[in-house]
């Protein structure tokens, strides 16, 4: 039973990724893993754009036996191969308001206040995706290395207008920006006494 991908046949497998349904004759990528309850494999299905962004050592090779060709491959390909380089980005399961002012960010360890971004992550261990928290949307680019392609916040789970999009992509930008600020500022106090004995001695 090697992983697939295919066309599928009923509408009851959900993505084990997003958790939503995958839609009856819409591509799906079935991932063969050891059964963490029993022996043997078990398939594990997700939309393939979704395994794209959250399976993407398990989908490369399956994708480039499949029929999957021109824009599409190449979409699907770029995302895994960035998911394989900085494997955070795998965990990225959407952007959302905080629904409360409880939760500390995984990044900046500070209380997201309530009604700001943040992005939801989880991670895949033994067969399933478990939640691991949120962090701040402004501190995307401080967590992931880098501007997280907004692709991955436009999977089956998110229903983000593009206002809201924008509004992401704007939070993780200026993050980027003031942390770069901060970073100046704290250099710029530690070479502060060294400027005043220049001047002392000057
Ligand atoms: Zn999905
Ligand atoms: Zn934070």
């Amino acid at each position: 039973m090697p992983s697939v991908i295919e066309r599928a046949s009923t509408g009851r497998a959900k993505c084990r990724a997003c958790g939503q349904a995958i839609a009856r004759g819409d591509e799906r990528f079935g991932e063969a893993l050891p059964n963490a309850y029993g022996d043997g494999d078990a398939m594990f299905w997700f939309h393939v754009p979704c395994a794209a962004c959250a399976r993407p050592e398990g989908l490369l090779p399956v994708l480039e036996q499949s029929s999957v060709s021109g824009k599409e491959r190449a979409r699907l390909e770029e995302l895994a191969r960035a998911g394989v380089a900085q494997g955070r980005l795998c965990r990225i399961l959407r952007a959302e308001r905080a629904s409360s002012g409880r939760a500390r960010c995984r990044h900046c360890r500070e209380l997201i206040e309530q009604g700001a971004w943040r992005i939801s992550l989880q991670i895949f261990e033994e067969g399933r995706f478990t939640p691991v928290g949120t962090i701040h949307a402004s501190c995307g680019v401080g967590y992931f290395g880098s501007e997280p392609p907004l692709e991955r916040f436009t999977l089956p789970n998110n229903q983000l207008s593009p206002d809201e999009l924008a509004q992401v992509a704007r939070l993780m930008r200026d993050g980027a920006a003031h942390s770069v600020q901060l970073k100046g500022l704290a250099k710029a106090g530690t070479e502060e006494p060294e400027a005043k004995s220049s001047r002392k001695t000057s």
